[in-house]
């Protein structure tokens, strides 16, 4: 399989913002790939060599990608560096470069689609003295034997700025019609997706034995489930009349953990499926302790407990995602893991049952102990006692209480109202805090130049569209060592131009990748004519008065962002409010 082909593939997404367009290409362009294949060539237009969770990371440095680049080419370091400096995309500089060298060499390509993946993977896991260079020439190897575009495809993958604009959705849809030719299979395909986190077996699976197979697709460990998610309304009164009786919870304000036991061994997954087993020893540790299965997958929230025993803020609890200095941490703040959720055990799969069976089936199975405990909860089906028990989670330092339907079955990597949120309202008006995603930043102006930065230019995420739509500026809620922290972090994302899955009108001072997510709390929602998100009418919708909160919420990707459609909502929900 010719590795141009998948290159004349990213051309065509890369050209179009059409989903539809973007479907029929990669549909038409799965009919050529062989089932030995597939799974590659879908993560490569994932733009990742593995899932995420196996933490496999390319992460190839602008420089080393340089000197690769000037090794195949033949030119000198510092020309290529030039270049990069005028164009600020390697991948156009690779190009260019390697049109050169053909025009004088007239070499052609030759390279297979396993050719690339297999030294792209190689780069990705060497390690150790030598490594670098070893990097290095695996990587012009690949350069050496490319044609312009190839390089350009690249450079681009192994520095993570490929431009597709292609999300999961849209490669579900191209499955889906290379199968059955429409859109019907979309379903299964999504739920096997969700439930292992990894597009390219399902692929493989659909290839290889058809639909029938990616139709029993069941949780099993060490493959991470994709979250279910919380919707929103506004008031115990809403909630009690949509879910009748519900299973009412504490609301944990700290970072939602999915635990993977099998046999002796357990894995721990973050929100956004990274494996973050090695900042978690103790969770492992009771895990194996106080966890009656052989094998099983279960979610808590885990926050940190004081010395007072109080619990503690959000962004102190955090502070363990950070690899270095996991024991001190484990020491000064130990965590409590709240579990709340169990999907599979000893063989059984629990997704598709009621919640109320699976509480019961994770109720058995916490045993007394330090570290995990079982989220509190209360059966609940009168209004005013939703509200008395929100006053008093709150009074301990809750963020609110989590209603869950007691007959709903989890329902993987959706945003369902079998379970609805209320929290502690930041502000007046607007029902809750917003995840925004970092698109752009400004330079500071006065008192913050010395910081090199005065705010953010923010967006939510349309899932139509795979875009991300700006909702705010950001200029206030920064102290001075998150303002020099947020210029050090953003300038490495910086891009020359708008990224193809940004919409936006106003012009930051610079554009960065869509990336990073911090959590913004506003006055409230109002109609404007500057920003994108919730376009209609010649206006979008924007933020008042929005003020950060924290830093960057690693725990989410940008993906994971608030969406349009939750914007949408709560524009509702804050107008029900006000009357
Ligand atoms: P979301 O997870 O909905 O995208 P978020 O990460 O900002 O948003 P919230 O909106 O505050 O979080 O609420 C949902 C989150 O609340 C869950 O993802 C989970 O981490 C946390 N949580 C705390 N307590 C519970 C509980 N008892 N049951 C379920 N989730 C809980």
């Amino acid at each position: 399989m010719d590795f141009s082909e998948l290159v004349a593939l990213y051309e065509k997404l890369e050209s179009t913002p059409k989903r539809l367009e973007m479907t029929d290409y990669l549909a038409a362009y799965f009919k050529e790939v062989p089932k030995t294949k597939i799974r590659r060539v879908v993560y490569l237009i994932q733009g990742i060599l593995v899932p995420e969770h196996q933490g496999v990371e390319l992460g190839v440095a602008d420089k080393l990608c340089m000197r690769a680049i000037a090794n195949a080419s033949g030119q000198s370091i510092k020309n290529i560096e030039a270049a990069f400096r005028k164009k600020g995309d390697l991948g156009v500089v690779a190009q260019d470069a390697m049109s050169k060298k053909t025009q004088t060499t007239l070499s052609s390509s030759e390279l297979s689609v396993d050719k690339v993946y297999d030294n792209l993977f190689k780069v990705a896991t060497a390690s150790g003295a030598g490594s670098q260079d070893h990097k290095i020439k695996l990587l012009s190897e690949l350069f050496s034997s490319s044609a312009p575009l190839e390089a350009k495809a690249i450079a681009r993958f192994v520095t993570g700025s490929l431009r597709l604009g292609v999300a999961e959705p849209t490669i579900i849809d191209a499955l889906s019609v290379w199968s059955v030719g429409d859109k019907s299979a979309k379903e299964d395909l999504e739920r096997a997706f969700n439930l292992t986190s990894d597009l390219g077996w399902v692929a493989e699976t659909l290839f290889e034995k058809g639909m029938e197979s990616v139709k029993t697709f069941s949780p099993t460990p060490f493959h991470p489930i994709r979250p279910a998610l919380a919707e929103r309304l506004p008031s115990a009164e809403k909630i009690i009349e949509k879910l009748g009786t519900a299973s009412v919870e504490a609301k944990y304000d700290g970072l939602r953990l999915q635990v993977h036991k099998k046999g002796d061994e357990v894995r721990i997954y973050s929100r956004r499926q990274e494996n973050v087993t090695p900042m978690f020893p103790d969770v492992v540790a009771a895990t194996k302790k106080q966890f009656a299965a052989k094998d099983a997958i279960f979610e808590g929230e885990a926050i940190g407990v004081d010395a007072a025993g109080k619990f503690v803020a959000f962004q102190e609890t955090v502070q363990r995602k950070r690899k270095h200095g996991v024991a001190e941490a484990a020491q000064q703040i130990p965590l409590k893991l709240f579990c709340f959720e169990l999907l599979y055990a000893d063989g059984r799969d629990l997704t598709n049952e009621p919640y109320q069976l699976r509480r019961e089936e994770l109720e058995k199975r916490v045993r007394k102990g330090t570290v995990l405990d079982v989220a509190a909860t209360h059966l609940v089906s009168d209004s005013k006692e939703l509200e008395t028990l929100f006053d008093a989670f709150v009074g301990e330092g809750l963020e609110g209480v989590m209603a869950k339907d007691l007959e709903a079955p989890y329902v993987a990597g959706a945003r369902k109202f079998a379970w609805i949120k209320l929290k502690r309202s930041y502000a007046s008006n607007l029902a809750d805090s917003l995840d925004v995603v970092v698109i752009g930043f400004y330079y500071g102006k006065g008192k913050r130049t010395k910081f090199g930065f005065g705010g953010l230019l923010t967006a939510v995420y349309d899932e139509s569209s795979n875009q991300f739509k700006s909702i705010a500026k950001i200029g206030t809620g920064f102290n001075e060592e998150q303002m020099s922290a947020f210029r050090e972090l953003l300038e490495k994302d910086v891009v020359p131009e708008k990224p193809k899955n940004v919409d936006c009108l106003i012009v930051p001072d610079e554009w960065v990748k869509p990336k990073h997510v911090v959590t913004v709390v506003a006055d409230e929602l109002t109609r404007s004519p500057t920003h994108t998100a919730g376009w209609k009418d010649q206006e979008g919708l924007a933020l008042r008065f929005p003020r950060l909160k924290g830093f960057v919420r690693e725990d989410k990707a940008a993906k994971q962002a608030t969406t349009v459609k939750e914007v949408l909502d709560l524009y509702d929900l804050q107008r029900s409010r006000s009357g």
